[in-house]
C-alpha cells in the first residue's frame, strides 16, 4: 500500500448521508467511485464543537472534554458559561482549568513529526479554534472566514484577503462564504506551499438545515454550491503536482432532523417546583442547557435532587433518553455508556425525543427541542439516526474503489486515519479505518435497554477492534 504524502479533508457541516443523491452529484460520484463508509456515525451529543474536538482529537468527548456546545463548569458553577463557539470563552477555559482540550490532537501529532497543517475554517470561531487548538506552537496555520480576530494565527490572513478578496457576508444561505472558502482552497492552500494536511470545514448544509428547514429550495441550492466548491477542490488536487499521492477524505461531522415541537423545558421545571434556569441567579438550584439535548447540572451536591429531576424527566413525554447514574436514577443509561466521562460532563443529561417518521418532504426524522432555531428548523445533538448518522469517504492512492463497507466509523477514526495514509501512527480513541482491504473481524450490534415505570429507552452501539461506537437511542 502506497503512503500518502498530502491529504485533503472536506467536511460538509450537518450533511446527512441520505440527501446526497440527486442533490450533489460530484460527492454522490466521489462516494460511489471510492470508499463510502456507510454506517460512519457522529459522538454524542451531535452538535458541532464537539464533534470537531473528536475529529481533531481522535477521543470520545468524555476524553477531550468539550463536552456540549455550551456547559457549565463544574468546578466553577457560579462562573461565566463555557460557550465553545467564542475565542474569548475557550481562551477563558485555559485559564480557569488549565486547559481547553484534555488530548493531543491530529495538528499536535503531525507537528511533532515535522509536518503542516492548514485549516479553513467557515464555522464559529470557537470550533475553528478547536481544529488545531494548539496551531501557533505548532507552527501550522488556520484561516478563519470571520477573520484575523478569529483565529490564533492572524499573520496569515492579510495576505489571503490580498488574494481572495475581502471577507464574505453571512448572509444565509451561506452561498458567500462556501464560495469564499473554495477560493482559499483553490488558490491558497492547494496553490503553494501546501500543507501536508489540508482541511476545508463549510457551514453547509447545516446552516441552511437549521434556518430555511431541512426540506427547502434554498438549502437544496447551497447543497448544490457546496457540491460545486468539493468540485473544484477535486479538480485542483487532480491538476497538481501530488495528484497520485493525495487522499481526500470527504465526511459531515452529524446529521439533522426536523422540529416538531417547541417545549420550555425551564419553565415546565419550574413549574413542578424545580429552581431551573439557564444561569444561576439568587433563586437557581439547576442550571440547564438546551437544543434537542441537554445538561441539567445542580448548584449544590444534592444526590435526592439528582434522582428527583431523573424521575421528572423520565414521567415527561417530550422526553427521549435519560443518562446520570442508574444507582442514583433508576432506568437512565450510565454517561459512560456515551463516552461522556470527564470532570467537566454534567451529572444528568438528557435527549429530547424524536422519531425516524417522515417529516417535511418526506424527509425522514422529526423530534421535540427547548429552542435555539425557529420551529420546524433542523437541529441536531441527540442519538436519532438521523442526527448521528454521517457521511465517509475515503479516496487513497492504491485504496479501495467502487466499495461501500458497513463497518461501524466514527469521527474518532479520522485523525488515526489521516495519519496512519501519512504512514504514521496515533495512540488516541479511534483505529485507523480499513482503506486498503476489508476487516476480517465483524463487527457485533450491542442492543441496551432501561426503564423504569412507563419510561423505556433503547440504546444501540457496535463493537469492533475493543471500541464502542454509538449507533443511535432514543425512547423504546
Ligand atoms: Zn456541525
Amino acid at each position: 500500500m502506497a503512503k500518502a504524502r498530502k491529504v485533503v479533508i472536506v467536511i460538509f457541516d450537518g450533511l446527512r448521508p441520505d440527501m446526497i443523491a440527486g442533490r450533489m452529484p460530484t460527492l454522490d460520484a466521489f462516494l460511489s467511485e471510492n470508499l463510502w463508509l456507510r454506517n460512519a456515525r457522529s459522538v454524542f451529543p451531535s452538535v458541532t464543537r464537539v464533534c470537531t474536538t473528536s475529529l481533531a482529537t481522535g477521543a470520545w468527548p468524555g476524553r477531550h472534554g468539550i463536552v456540549n456546545n455550551q456547559f457549565h463548569l463544574n468546578s466553577d458553577l457560579r462562573g461565566p458559561l463555557v460557550d465553545t463557539g467564542r475565542v474569548d470563552r475557550l481562551l477563558q477555559l485555559l485559564e480557569r482549568t488549565g486547559e481547553i482540550v484534555s488530548t493531543d490532537s491530529l495538528g499536535q501529532r503531525l507537528a511533532a513529526e515535522g509536518r503542516s497543517m492548514m485549516a479553513i475554517h467557515c464555522g464559529s470561531a470557537g470550533s475553528g479554534l478547536l481544529i488545531n487548538h494548539a496551531v501557533r506552537e505548532n507552527g501550522q496555520r488556520t484561516f478563519s472566514v470571520h477573520g484575523a480576530g478569529a483565529t490564533l494565527t492572524p499573520e496569515i490572513v492579510p495576505g489571503i484577503l490580498a488574494t481572495c478578496g475581502p471577507l464574505p457576508s453571512q448572509d444565509v444561505p451561506k452561498f458567500d462564504v462556501v464560495a469564499y472558502a473554495g477560493r482559499v482552497a483553490n488558490e491558497v492552500a492547494l496553490a503553494k506551499e501546501q500543507a501536508d494536511v489540508t482541511l476545508v470545514w463549510l457551514p453547509e448544509p447545516d446552516t441552511s438545515f437549521h434556518f430555511c428547514g431541512i426540506h427547502s429550495e434554498r438549502t437544496d441550492q447551497v447543497m448544490s454550491a457546496a457540491d460545486a466548491v468539493f468540485a473544484e477542490i477535486l479538480d485542483t488536487v487532480r491538476k497538481g503536482p501530488y495528484a497520485s499521492q493525495t487522499a481526500v477524505i470527504a465526511l459531515s461531522d452529524h446529521g439533522q432532523i426536523a422540529t416538531s415541537a417547541l417545549v420550555d423545558l425551564v419553565q415546565l421545571l419550574r413549574t413542578d417546583g424545580f429552581r431551573a434556569d439557564e444561569m444561576p441567579n439568587d433563586d437557581t438550584e439547576i442550571l440547564v442547557t438546551g437544543g434537542n439535548m441537554g445538561e441539567l447540572r445542580p448548584l449544590a451536591n444534592d444526590f435526592g435532587l439528582v434522582r428527583d429531576l431523573g424521575q421528572w424527566l423520565m414521567q415527561r413525554d417530550e422526553i427521549g433518553m435519560v443518562f446520570a447514574d442508574p444507582e442514583m436514577v433508576p432506568g437512565a443509561f450510565s454517561p459512560a455508556a456515551v463516552h461522556q466521562v470527564h470532570a467537566r460532563s454534567a451529572d444528568l443529561l438528557y435527549v429530547m425525543r424524536s422519531h425516524e417518521i417522515p417529516g417535511p418532504g418526506g424527509i425522514p426524522g422529526i423530534g421535540v427541542f427547548t429552542g435555539g432555531v425557529p420551529l420546524g428548523g433542523g437541529m441536531h445533538g441527540g442519538l436519532n439516526r438521523f442526527e448521528m448518522n454521517t457521511v465517509l469517504g475515503i479516496a487513497a492512492p492504491d485504496g479501495r474503489r467502487q466499495e461501500s463497507d458497513d463497518t461501524p466509523a466514527s469521527l474518532i477514526d479520522i485523525a488515526p486515519t489521516v495519519l496512519g495514509l501519512l504512514g504514521t501512527t496515533f495512540r488516541c480513541d479511534g483505529r485507523f479505518l480499513p482503506v486498503f482491504e476489508p476487516e476480517s473481524e465483524h463487527a457485533e450490534i450491542e442492543i441496551m435497554h432501561e426503564s423504569h415505570g412507563t419510561f423505556q429507552q433503547r440504546l444501540v452501539r457496535s463493537r469492533i477492534a475493543g471500541r464502542e461506537y454509538l449507533i443511535e437511542g432514543g425512547r423504546a
